[in-house]
């Protein structure tokens, strides 16, 4: 009998979902700013050490939220990946912002930070850099070349949550930091995210764009009389159901990512004879960082190579996936590209493929993934 099929990723659960949920309902209380959104923020505060946080509806409206903190104007320039998800570029292009891709470092996928410097010109008014797989950017480079030029820095660690650079949890570093809680990542409500603010002076603009640009988080602290209408925000905060919901995974946010890396470590050490071939490449991690076993994945020689090892996967009912396709090669954003040829970022679009990894996965189905990987490299 052929074995179940090998699905590619599964939401995790702990299995107190439901019983938060039903807290949360019985409570009486269910639109946002509750106080499952309160839990949420002390776990996440905890987490990440960052100042203060603000839960959202996804990662994408985090960036939205950083993006109307930045107030950028028409005309301004914000760096950033190419090799990323549309959501890294979408709010700051919504905003009437230049998008300045670069490219990805030659020896993983992440952004390449010495390009960043060559990109800077007076319209320039931040850099977002995106943690790809968890593994983190240099930010020591990052935040060095932004205090030089006085720009702003947002983290897109949708990926990154219990990561770190040198020690620091990713998302804290920058003056802005945003979270994915998409049921495609390692923690999740469905869909959900958090802005992390670090910098003291974007505070009281952050909660306010979070208040549909009121002061009323204040007046529900008891420090204004009444609330008015002070600036331009909107409606970024997920419900409590929601909160709740997330409550439960952010209990176990340590837990899933010892269990991701050691699942992402039986990967490494299972294929290592075939990366010492040389055909398929392994994930590389700078010394500087320790992900979070968000992705596993391996590049192959070229695209018909990654196609190859795909379809053969998928023969042996193992769906592995391939990644973005640049964004400087995007219908929509080709024909703004500037022309520079993004080498690195190309080849990660054509070659790179994930693996499954997903807490729940077995031992035995792991085994069926590296033993197909392996004979695929024989081929
Ligand atoms: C998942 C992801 C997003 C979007 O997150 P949502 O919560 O779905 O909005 C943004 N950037 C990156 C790099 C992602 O992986």
């Amino acid at each position: 009998m052929d074995p179940s099929p090998i699905p590619f990723n599964r939401p995790y659960l702990t299995g107190r979902e439901m019983l938060l949920m039903q807290e949360a309902v019985s409570g009486g209380r269910m639109a946002g700013n509750g106080p499952f959104t309160e839990r949420c923020h002390r776990l996440l505060g905890e987490a990440t050490g960052a100042g203060k946080v603000l839960l959202t509806t996804s990662c994408t409206s985090a960036l939205h939220m950083a993006a109307l903190l930045l107030d950028l104007r028409p005309g301004d320039e914000v760096i950033m990946p190419s090799y990323t998800f549309v959501s890294t570029a979408n709010p700051f292009v919504m905003m009437g912002a230049k998008a300045v891709l670069t490219d990805s470092r030659a020896d993983r996928p992440g952004m390449d930070e010495e390009a960043i410097g060559a990109l800077i010109t007076p319209r320039t008014r931040a850099i977002v850099v995106m943690h790809y797989a968890g593994v983190a950017c240099d930010m020591d480079r990052v935040m060095e070349l932004a205090d030089r030029h006085g720009l702003m820095v947002v983290e897109d660690a949708a990926q990154a949550i219990g990561a770190t650079y040198r020690g620091r949890p990713l998302g804290s570093i920058g003056h802005l930091g945003a979270i994915s809680f998409h049921e495609t990542k390692n923690v999740h409500c469905g869909e959900g995210g958090a802005l992390l603010i670090n910098s003291t002076e974007l505070e009281a603009g952050a909660e306010a764009i979070w208040e549909h640009g009121t002061d009323r988080a204040a007046f529900m602290r008891g420090e204004v009389d009444s609330y008015h209408w002070k600036q331009v925000g909107a409606s970024f905060t997920p419900s409590e159901m929601l909160a709740a919901f997330l409550s439960a995974q952010l209990d176990c946010v340590d837990d899933v990512t010892t269990r991701r890396v050691a699942l992402w470590e039986t990967y490494s050490e299972g294929l290592k004879h075939v990366f010492s071939q040389g055909r398929l490449l392994p994930p590389a991690v700078p010394e500087h960082a320790a992900h979070n076993g968000h992705i596993f994945h391996v590049v192959c020689r070229d695209r018909a190579d990654r196609d190859g090892l795909i379809a053969h996967l998928r023969d042996r009912g193992i769906r592995a996936a391939f990644h973005y396709q640049a964004l400087h090669t995007s219908p929509f954003f080709a024909p703004q590209h500037d022309g520079r040829e993004l080498p690195n970022c190309q080849r990660y679009s054509d070659c790179l493929v994930r693996l499954p990894l997903f807490i729940g996965i077995t031992a035995q189905q792991q085994q069926a993934v590296i033993d197909a990987v392996i004979s695929y490299s024989w081929a």
